[in-house]
């Protein structure tokens, strides 16, 4: 393709992507296949010659878009939202046109200073303590890896990094079971075993309780065992739950433990002054990590991460083979030093645009719409016969399950997987399940950048209808 056909093929994929834009409300927000079915549909073998576009976009339209659950669907109310705005894919096509690998400062200047800039935005937006440094991830997943390096490193004076686990104390890791399983996963990762890991008891907003935190923290040292980090969350992906982070951190310092926060999914709407008060405390912290592109709309991937103490980090995580060695040395910043990959896109763009054409207001006047609609649907579910409001809304997240008189838990429960079954099978709106306490509820997330109020109620108004069948 050279660049005349380019320029004509591309018009045509913008305006594919701005009637799709205009029109992904007309789809069933679920992909409505079965396992199977597109794979059946793409042939076994790749082509001889090359095909021509007009015939790949046919297929894009007939194959693959049915397979497609719409993520920017205006009724997408399920897990977290993975948001992209028009500003965000703007810069994003010019991050693909230019392909920058950003891994050190040399191999793309204005990335590397862009990326440190944006942080510092972040931090400005957040309230975050001005002296942390910053850098963007993959993922929530590879910053909580990171800082699970770190801990182990920092709690065994770097000695892992050279002799390996077999020679290594034994490390305990703390956090509670409404904890995203990423740090289950890093804690695999990281050589410490799942045994390593123990979950603290919350209390009946499933936020954590210091007091059990520092007895078990306690009772390991008393073992032996060293108390490597704790990871407190800020947002929990079940209900949005909020743990103390000013006494988590109290007793993570004196414990001399790493103290991780993770607030990937509520940390955008920290923007806000009004939310801000559920990052208190955040100063304790040695790191903390929130997705941009969950709902401030800077399209997946784009992970901020944050650390109080960079250098922690970077002798945690560098190598330098004689090829990546440059003349500027350590008066620049390398990011491939603070992070698991070695080669990285550039996404500071992503923010940079973001940023400047939305506004804080108008990144703000988002959150709160957000916050607000989910407050005024809790209300209604609280009003609305045959349902219960279990929790929240913890921002913009509420859970509800159905109720009906003269039937046990067991049976209920049933009646609420039923009742989600045939909501995400009709299609007009997607909704996920969770457990709370051990049971099953139905979670609404209000979080989609084109979601307006109607919206929310006309999902809601789905459920109920559709509750009567079940
Ligand atoms: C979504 C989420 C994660 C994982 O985010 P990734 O960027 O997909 O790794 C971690 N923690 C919480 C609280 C989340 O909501």
């Amino acid at each position: 393709m050279n660049s005349k056909e380019f320029r004509k093929n591309a018009h045509d994929v913008i305006d594919w992507i701005a009637d799709y834009m205009d029109g992904v409300r007309d789809f069933p927000v679920r992909a409505q296949v079965a396992p199977g079915d597109v794979r059946a549909k793409l042939p076994a073998m790749p082509p001889l010659e090359g095909e021509s576009f007009d015939q790949l976009m046919t297929d894009f339209k007939d194959i693959i878009l049915p397979g497609v659950t719409h993520w920017q669907h205006p009724r997408f109310f399920a897990y977290f939202p993975a948001n992209v705005t028009p500003e965000s894919q703007l810069a994003e096509m010019l991050i693909s046109a230019m392909g920058i690998n950003a891994m050190l400062w040399e191999t793309s200047p204005a990335a590397t200073e862009l990326e440190e800039a944006m942080m510092g935005w972040l931090k400005d937006m957040l309230d975050l303590p001005r002296a942390w440094a910053g850098v963007i991830q993959d993922t929530a997943s590879s910053a909580t890896f990171c800082a699970v390096l770190a801990a182990r490193e920092r709690s065994t004076d770097w000695k892992v990094n050279e002799t390996g686990l077999q020679h290594a104390p034994k490390m305990a890791f703390y956090t509670s079971a409404e904890a995203h399983s990423s740090l289950e996963k890093a804690v695999k990762m990281a050589g410490l075993g799942r045994a390593s890991i123990r979950l603290v008891p919350t209390d009946k907003d499933h936020a954590m309780q210091p007091a059990a935190l520092a007895a078990m923290m306690e009772e390991d040292r008393k073992a032996g065992i060293i108390p490597a980090m704790v990871m407190a969350t800020v947002g929990s992906t079940s209900v949005g739950a909020a743990d103390p982070l000013k006494a988590i951190g109290v007793i993570a310092r004196a414990n001399k433990a790493y103290f991780h926060v993770d607030a990937a999914w509520a940390g955008s709407a920290m923007v806000c002054p009004e939310f801000r008060y559920l990052l208190d405390g955040v100063e304790g912290a040695d790191s903390f990590v929130f997705n941009p592109h969950k709902w401030m709309g800077v399209q997946f991937d784009c992970t901020a991460h944050f650390v109080r103490d960079q250098d922690t980090l970077v002798r945690t995580l560098t190598i330098l083979p004689a090829y990546l060695e440059t003349r500027e040395g350590s008066t620049v910043t390398d990011y491939r030093d603070w992070g698991v990959q070695l080669g990285r896109r550039m996404r500071a763009l992503k923010l940079w645009f973001v940023i400047r054409l939305r506004g804080l207001e108008g990144l703000r006047s988002m959150f709160r719409g957000h916050v607000a609609w989910a407050k005024d649907l809790a209300a209604t579910v609280r009003d609305t016969d045959g349902f219960e409001l279990v929790t929240g809304p913890n921002l913009s997240l509420l859970t509800f399950r159905l109720l009906k008189e003269g039937l046990d838990t067991e049976e209920l429960d049933v009646l609420t997987e039923k009742l989600l079954t045939l909501v995400n099978d009709d299609g007009f709106t997607y909704l996920t399940r969770t457990l709370v306490n051990g049971r099953p509820v139905i979670r609404f997330q209000v979080g989609q950048v084109q979601t307006t109020k109607d919206d929310v109620m006309a999902a809601w108004a789905r459920v109920v209808e559709l509750a009567k069948a079940v």
